[in-house]
């Protein structure tokens, strides 16, 4: 079986929105009974995301195997509702480290190790074999950065190889762009679109498909230009215009016919109806287009200045008020602004803390748990969150005025969160911490069970730190529940107070389980306990 490759590239500037033409482009696919999965290259120097400060990068997305992911890996499960295993995010770091360690172990012995082709080898070999282990039909593969960068280059060169050596009917290139529109007048702008193609010929890549981004859809006047200077015909540039949220992309690019251009330059032909998937999917973009009402959610965290920094707590409420047929406004509080004025958050139907690192704002989310239990306002506390949570608990109702973690006070007398203890070897900060999924077991007679309706979960994790487990049987004495564990008890993974509205906290990161139209549990029973 021959796997097709769709290589999507991206000119004049970046965050055009190449991850979500790269998502549509899958869905559309999927959509058509086809096997795909989606590829993110990410030409810098870091291993993984792991080590990158999301306020700069966005979110780092956790797969379920554990890796440390690009965000765009997210839109990926997110679109095609399907998990997408760490080999699918390719780094510069990656593919050199296992060039370099060749080298060590003599397999190029005599050779002069160069960029082409053992770079680019590589680069392909990783590619080809992601294809192959899946027995994909299609594999889209997004290449990061913008087209002219020294940085893609040799990425760029892997995947002409690629298109050289698998035919041209088993390769598209798409190659998205700008299109501005100066004026109220509104000419569309084709010149950025043309230097960044001659830039892309220049090392080779003639592109198949012009995915233009405009703000209005594209003019066929401005079609027809971009086509003469591109050499793409007119019918293959397409617009991407904006729209109220991106999952309506899929639709507008199969308007366009995109579906059937890509068909035909792979020669597949004979399509089956797909109508039923069709229906379903657009009922799920509809869900999330029509609800009405408003739940208000705060979401107190320390990255609040980036929203991109939590796209999947964000996604996740959104998939669980569609549930509802409830609109959710989220407002972004900076952490580190809470304090006297922590009363504000009385106006908000529930409160919501995701994950976190390090002690800048920890007082902020310490006083926001605190603040919204003593309130009865609903609570969500996502690992960070949850160990803040416990935190507050600690200090406000169980009277130890110290409490803390040990990742904000070294020098606590009440860790209440403390370091896993294998990690108090750890010295490598890249990839050590707790990671991926891992099975949870959940206590009958709980929110926990009532919200997951089973004895066991697997949820994918984050962290460092947890709860200590000196402090349950006190904690518990005096009303609060941990309502879950893994490793034989040996952790707490969830917490709640039962008196309360709704107070949750979970260890783990349930936002990178909730997809369109199948929210997570837990984000579900929040918004439905805050929208009462
Ligand atoms: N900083 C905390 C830890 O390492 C929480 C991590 C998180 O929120 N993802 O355990």
């Amino acid at each position: 079986m021959q796997t097709k490759f769709i290589f999507v590239t991206g000119g004049v500037m970046s965050g055009l929105g190449k991850g979500v033409m790269t998502s549509s482009i899958a869905k559309l696919l999927q959509l058509s009974n086809q096997k795909v999965s989606c590829v993110k290259i990410d030409p810098y120097l870091n291993y993984d995301a792991g080590t990158m400060n999301p306020i700069a990068h966005g979110e780092v997305f956790v797969t379920e195997d554990g890796g440390e992911c690009d965000m765009d890996i997210g839109n990926y499960e997110r679109f095609l509702n399907q998990n997408i295993p760490k080999t699918h995010n390719i780094t510069t770091a990656q593919i050199y480290s296992t060039v370099i360690e060749a080298e060590r172990r003599g397999e190029y012995l005599g050779a002069c190790v160069q960029i082409i082709p053992h770079v680019t080898d590589e680069i392909k070999r990783r590619i080809r074999k992601i294809a192959e282990d899946e027995k994909l039909d299609i594999l889209v593969v997004e290449c990061g950065g913008t087209v002219g960068d020294i940085e893609s280059l040799p990425f760029l060169e892997a995947l002409r190889q690629l298109r050289l050596e698998e035919g041209s009917q088993n390769v598209i290139f798409v190659h998205v762009t700008l299109t501005p529109s100066l004026d109220v007048v509104g000419e569309q702008k084709t010149k950025p679109t043309q230097h960044s193609v001659q830039e892309l010929r220049r090392i080779g890549i003639q592109p198949d498909i012009i995915a233009a981004r405009c703000s209005s859809p594209l003019h066929e006047s401005t079609k027809k230009k971009i086509s003469m200077f591109t050499n793409v015909t007119t019918r293959d540039v397409f617009s991407c215009h904006d729209v109220e949220s991106i999952f309506m992309v899929p639709q507008i690019l199969y308007d366009q016919g995109i579906v059937d251009t890509i068909f035909t330059k792979f020669g597949k032909f004979g399509l089956v109806n797909t109508s039923a998937n069709w229906d379903k999917w657009n009922s799920i973009v509809n869900s999330l287009q029509t609800a009405q009402g408003n739940v208000k959610i705060a979401m107190v965290g320390k990255y609040v200045t980036l929203t991109d920094s939590y796209v999947s707590v964000n996604h996740a409420l959104k998939h669980a008020g569609a549930k509802i047929g409830k609109v959710v406004s989220i407002d972004w509080i900076d952490s580190e602004t809470i304090n006297g004025n922590v009363d504000d958050l009385s106006k908000y139907d529930g409160v919501i803390v995701p994950g976190g690192f390090g002690s800048r704002g920890a007082e902020g989310i310490i006083k926001t748990a605190n603040y919204t239990r003593e309130k009865n306002i609903p609570y969500f506390g996502i690992c960070f969150g949850f160990q803040l949570a416990a935190v507050a608990f600690g200090r406000h109702v169980c009277d130890f005025k110290d409490a803390n973690s040990t990742e904000l006070d070294q020098n606590t007398t009440n860790p209440i969160v403390d370091l896993l203890p294998e990690q108090k070897t750890v010295s490598n900060m890249g990839g050590s911490l707790r990671l991926g999924a891992h099975e949870i077991l959940v206590k009958g007679n709980t929110l926990a069970h009532k919200t997951y309706n089973s004895d066991k979960v697997i949820r994918r994790h984050r962290h460092r730190y947890e709860i200590n487990k000196k402090y349950i049987d006190i904690f518990e004495k005096n009303g609060m529940v941990f309502s879950a564990e893994s490793d034989n008890a040996k952790r707490m993974e969830m917490l709640e107070i039962p008196s309360h509205k709704f107070y949750f906290g979970v260890q783990f990161h349930p936002e990178f389980n909730s997809r369109p139209g199948y929210p997570e549990e837990a984000f579900e029973a929040f918004i439905s306990a805050a929208s009462k």
